[in-house]
């Protein structure tokens, strides 16, 4: 080493270079997922808050890596939304989500996520269409969950897109309510049939009053718009009598179930039989 002041540099470029190189590993590995069948879909069900009936469940993304393990989508997902990953990996969920949903012993409507990035870098309703068409799944059982953060980089698209969604009778979800910058304006750009009002409100109900007035207030808003109210997150008994008090239509949350694998009790008779 020639100079001290580039020495303090080069010391800080081994570190740089192994972060890059694990993503870049991180990425090739995830890139292969869908032809490796790794990816999986679980669900979690959203209850009706006054009668306690399962009316349907969210598909949550799962990465079942053979060395990593059960990897979660906090640890993905952004990864693919950086590359045109998510192009393909959101087209197996909706894809997944359909043909799963239809073998299903009830007609439960089924959620999918679909980022922001998904809707530029790929025809999100014609690949809807096509899913439930070959499933011949009702448009209504998929509802499409999306981020306020879809109206920001290019609103026209989002709401060219989200119509066409909306015009197959695919139902649209609001998700993270309420944590975003502008959540408001968002509902005069685009008609929702439902608001998910985000988890971080359930958390703080028992601890301030202000939780409770927001979380009432949000409530009342959607009914007044017409839109269905789901809270999620929902832990505790006490989060639940406080919640149908104020009249959320629906919950979801660890208190009913966590998210976990469908299975049929058709799947384990054939696991039976090849036993
Ligand atoms: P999200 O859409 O807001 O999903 C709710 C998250 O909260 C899920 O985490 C769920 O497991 C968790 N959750 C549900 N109930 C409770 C509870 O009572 N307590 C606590 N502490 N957490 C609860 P998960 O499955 O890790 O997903 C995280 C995020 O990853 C999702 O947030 C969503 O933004 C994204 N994601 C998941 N699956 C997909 C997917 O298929 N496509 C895309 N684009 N994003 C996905
Ligand atoms: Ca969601
Ligand atoms: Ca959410
Ligand atoms: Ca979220």
């Amino acid at each position: 080493v020639k100079d001290e002041g580039r020495g303090g540099l080069r010391f800080f470029e081994p570190s740089m270079n192994a972060h890059l190189h694990a993503r870049r590993q991180l990425e090739q590995e995830l890139s292969g997922a869908i032809a490796r069948d790794e990816l999986r879909l679980y669900y979690q069900p959203l209850v009706n808050a006054n009668t306690g009936e399962i009316e349907s469940f969210e598909a949550l993304i799962r990465w079942q890596h053979p060395m990593r393990g059960l990897v979660s989508p906090a640890e993905f997902i952004p990864l693919a939304e950086q590359t045109n990953l998510i192009a393909s990996i959101g087209q197996w969920v909706i894809e997944t989500a359909c043909a799963e949903a239809a073998s299903w012993p009830k007609p439960w409507r089924v959620s999918v996520n679909v980022s922001p990035s998904q809707f530029r870098q790929s025809d999100v309703p014609a690949i809807a269409a096509a899913a439930l068409a070959r499933n011949a799944l009702a448009p209504n059982r998929l509802v499409v969950e999306i981020t306020e953060s879809v109206f920001i980089q290019d609103a026209t698209n989002a709401v060219d897109v989200l119509s066409r969604l909306r015009e197959q009778g695919i139902r649209l979800a609001l998700d993270d309510f309420g944590c975003g910058y502008s959540s408001l304006s968002y509902l005069q750009r685009f008609k929702f049939d439902k608001l998910k009002i985000d988890q971080s409100f359930v958390r703080r109900l028992g601890q301030n009053t202000d939780a409770l007035t927001i979380i009432g207030a949000i409530v009342n808003l959607g009914h007044n718009l017409g839109l269905q109210v789901t809270v999620e997150g929902v832990e505790t008994a006490a989060q639940l009598a406080i919640l149908r008090e104020l009249g959320c239509d629906q919950v979801q949350g660890y208190l009913f179930a966590k998210p976990a694998p469908i299975i049929l009790a058709s799947d384990l008779e054939q696991a039976r039989l090849r036993a």
